[in-house]
């Protein structure tokens, strides 16, 4: 991440458009989910890790009250509003990430003001890897640092979270900010999230991280997300516990007859999940590959049959990837699931097996190419002045 900090061409390319030098850089990465899936709405763990793909957005303050914004991904297109005036959506679809992080912080009384931003991302949008949080943990990087405002990482990663619920209107949970902000190079990150602590983990040295996009056209993700929520909720509600993570499997077994079959189903996923991330951490620590794959293994199939959120091309990539790894390499989807993205711990002599099964198999069986991305973990949130 460090060698693109002092990009020239970007900050050549920011001083034409705003005819001033760049004073500073907010860099945030993406971030992928190793195991803990579906768990963090319920207060649950998650064992995510920061990607050495990341937004960075460089920066200068303005003597005005306007935030001007550009992105490299969207040539051509500007965003402009005043922060002396109410805040509300805008035309421009990504412009409106800026206005939301703007809006959370002047809803908190944090004191604003006018920017130049130029916005630039290796992330690709839209594959499961989390471009909008990093969008937003960079943008809450820009405002803290300018404002001298002292704000935690962990703050910047629930203002980012709020941008996102409240102002985006997308009931994500916490995990994806909170990596994006406090990501260790190296290490995975075990977060709690329910008393938000963090425990970074390390991933041995010998591993790295594949992840395979489906581009699977995903459709009817909001309202079926939205109902996995409500089935947890209502699980909860009738084991009389404030959220999954205060449940177990004897008290989930107690009460089988009051729940409905998905309510059931929804609970055992996510009670298995969370025990599945703490052997996950104690696996990692002893780079014990058998049990790595066994606790991949075990999570996909819970999200394929009691969370019910893969479909047959990411059913089909793990099968694929796993019979190319055989021993060699763990495997499951990752991310919000219906299509998006699979994850994969493996050696990086095994990538070219990888990358022969799918060219030999996945096109052919779902007429749909795949990407891959080759990752180690990264830094999280990250600040600098030029
Ligand atoms: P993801 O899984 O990548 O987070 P989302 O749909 O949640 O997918 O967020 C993608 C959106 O975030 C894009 O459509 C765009 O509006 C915004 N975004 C992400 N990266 C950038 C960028 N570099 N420049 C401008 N907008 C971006
Ligand atoms: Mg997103």
């Amino acid at each position: 991440m460090t060698s693109k900090i002092y990009d020239t061409d970007f900050q050549k390319a920011f001083s034409s458009i705003f005819a001033v030098p760049p004073q500073a850089i907010s860099i945030a990465p993406g971030r992928v989910n190793l195991i803990g899936e579906f768990t963090d709405y319920n207060d649950g763990f998650v064992l995510p890790c920061a990607l050495q793909y990341s937004t960075r957005i460089l920066f200068s303050v303005r003597d005005d009250d306007l935030i001007s914004v550009q992105s490299t991904h969207y040539p051509g297109e500007s965003e402009c509003f005043s922060i002396s005036e109410d805040i509300v959506s805008g035309e421009s679809h990504w412009g409106n990430y800026v206005r939301a992080v703007a809006y959370v912080f002047r809803r908190e009384g944090l004191a604003l003001r006018g920017f130049n931003m130029l916005i630039d991302s290796d992330v690709p949008q839209g594959s499961g890897l989390s471009s909008s949080a990093a969008l937003e943990v960079a943008i809450g990087g820009v405002f803290n640092h300018a404002g001298n405002l002292g704000l935690s990482k962990e703050k910047i990663a629930l203002l980012g979270q709020a941008a996102e619920n409240d102002f985006i209107d997308c009931q994500c949970g916490v995990m994806d900010q909170m990596i994006s902000a406090c990501g260790k190079e190296g290490h995975a990150m075990l977060l709690d999230c329910e008393s938000l602590k963090t425990q970074a983990v390390a991933i041995p040295k010998d591993l790295v991280v594949v992840i395979v996009n489906s581009n699977y056209p995903r459709k009817l993700v909001d309202s079926e997300y939205n109902q996995r929520r409500i089935d947890c909720e209502n699980a909860a509600k009738k084991m009389q516990v404030n959220s999954l993570r205060k449940a177990d499997m004897t008290t989930l077994d107690s009460v089988k007859n009051l729940l409905t079959k998905n309510e059931y189903k929804r609970a055992h996923h996510v009670i298995s999940e969370n025990q599945r991330v703490l052997d996950a951490v104690d696996a990692l620590a002893e780079n014990n590959m058998t049990e790595l794959r066994h606790l991949m293994t075990a999570s996909h199939i819970s999200l394929r049959d009691d969370f019910e959120v893969t479909v047959p091309a990411t059913d089909g990539l793990v099968e694929i990837c796993a019979a190319a790894l055989q021993d060699r390499g763990a495997v499951r989807m990752t991310g919000g699931g219906f299509g998006g993205a699979i994850v994969c711990l493996c050696r990086e002599e095994d990538i070219s097996s990888i990358e022969e099964a799918l060219e030999a198999h996945y096109e052919e069986r779902f007429k749909l190419k795949a990407n891959i991305y080759v990752c180690s973990a990264g830094d999280g949130l990250l600040v600098n002045d030029l």
